[in-house]
């Protein structure tokens, strides 16, 4: 039996992309074999290859201007290559950190040393070593000849989202949209970059999805190998080299579940619902769950919030478990229990969660 899945990434996958890859799992349409059997440069992969980006373009009103592209080595690998294509030495970056994985990508950085530019921070919400809040647009400080800014849309271990896009004047904006992309439409056009692992809102871990301007892409350096150019990329349509061909087909599923549920507008819609009924219930029972949160810096994909004691924590992930609800507890680095409220999870899933949160508090409260 499938459970109510919380994971914070690998999460849980729309049902039915994942029944369409069961059906399909053997033999893709009638071409005699599986998706993963097939060559990269055959027409039948070709086919997927293209509708998963036409997918991509459509549900985002991708503009003409920006290329979609795939890769791999996951978000990591996108905090190495941004500043060697994007950071010539005697340059400098603007990083805006608001959590957990802006702080990495900033270290990658610094960890390239002098093969690439200085970074400075634009802003920094951290507090005796936590992240509870976004700031404000007058809390960031943005170089006006910065090589780039970059930020983190969703900071998934802390909580907390963006629900505005920093206003960076003249510099090219780049974002880390792992945990939050596609969760609504975005206007792609005011970014030079935005980047997403797959695992967490699109698909299985194994592809990252790039969304960039074509002529940044065109303004990145060029002595670098070519495996290490987006250029390389976008020139070949990400078919380089092989391309992880089944993690792409599942991305495809997911987009084509996205637009049959009606699109981002509708996906949107049914995340805000979700976000009200869970926050609803945090602040209806605020005498024993705590949001640690600013309320306006809230996130609708990751939901975290605080037990009176850790044994109580601990009693509330073990019972969750066994009412079918898996992946709550927090990360790792700031413990607590933490809700991944992704795509594929339902308005019933989080009805369901809220009803066992008022059991479980009147149990132990
Ligand atoms: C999960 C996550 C990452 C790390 O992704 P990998 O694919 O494991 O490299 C980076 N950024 C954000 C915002 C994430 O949520």
């Amino acid at each position: 039996m499938r459970v109510i899945n919380f994971n914070a990434g690998p999460a849980g996958l729309p049902l039915p992309a994942l029944e369409r890859a069961q059906k399909e799992f053997t033999e893709l349409g009638n071409s005699g074999m599986s998706i993963m059997e097939h060559s990269h440069r055959g027409k039948d992969y070709d086919a997927v290859h293209n509708e998963a980006i036409a997918l991509m373009r459509e549900l985002l009103d991708v503009p003409a201007t920006h290329d979609v592209l795939f890769m791999q080595g996951g978000a990591h690998l996108q905090f190495s290559l941004i500043p060697l294509n994007f950071l010539p030495q005697g340059k400098s970056a603007d990083y805006l950190t608001t959590g957990h994985w802006s702080k990495m990508a900033l270290s990658e950085v610094k960890a390239l040393g002098g093969m690439v530019g200085s970074v400075r921070e634009a802003v920094n919400t951290e507090v005796d070593g936590k992240f509870t809040r976004v700031p404000k647009q007058s809390e960031i400080e943005i170089d006006a000849g910065a090589a780039y800014a970059h930020y983190t849309t969703n900071n998934t271990i802390y909580g907390t989202q963006w629900h505005y896009t920093p206003d960076v004047g003249n510099v090219p904006l780049i974002a880390d949209m792992s945990s939050d992309f596609i969760w609504k439409k975005f206007d792609v056009s005011k970014y030079a970059m935005a980047y997403a692992g797959a695992q967490k809102n699109i698909g299985p871990s194994g592809v990252v999805v790039i969304i960039a301007r074509k002529d940044f892409i065109e303004s990145g350096r060029a002595d670098l190998s070519k495996t290490l150019k987006y250029s390389t990329y976008a020139k070949a349509n990400s078919l380089f080299n092989t391309p992880p061909t089944f993690a792409i087909y599942m991305v495809r599923n997911v987009l084509a579940w996205v637009k049959e549920m009606g699109g981002l507008d509708a996906i949107h819609a049914r995340n805000l619902k979700k976000g009200e009924i869970l926050y609803g219930a945090l602040d209806a029972m605020s005498d024993f769950y705590k949001s640690p949160v600013e309320k306006e810096s809230r996130s609708y994909m990751n939901v975290v919030f605080r037990l009176p004691s850790e044994e109580l924590e601990a009693k509330f992930v073990a019972e969750a478990k066994e009412n079918g609800m898996v992946g709550l507890k927090g990360h790792r680095a700031v413990g607590g229990i933490r809700a991944s409220t992704y795509n594929a999870v339902s308005v019933e899933n989080i009805e369901a969660l809220v009803a066992f949160m008022e059991k479980f508090k009147k149990a132990n409260g």
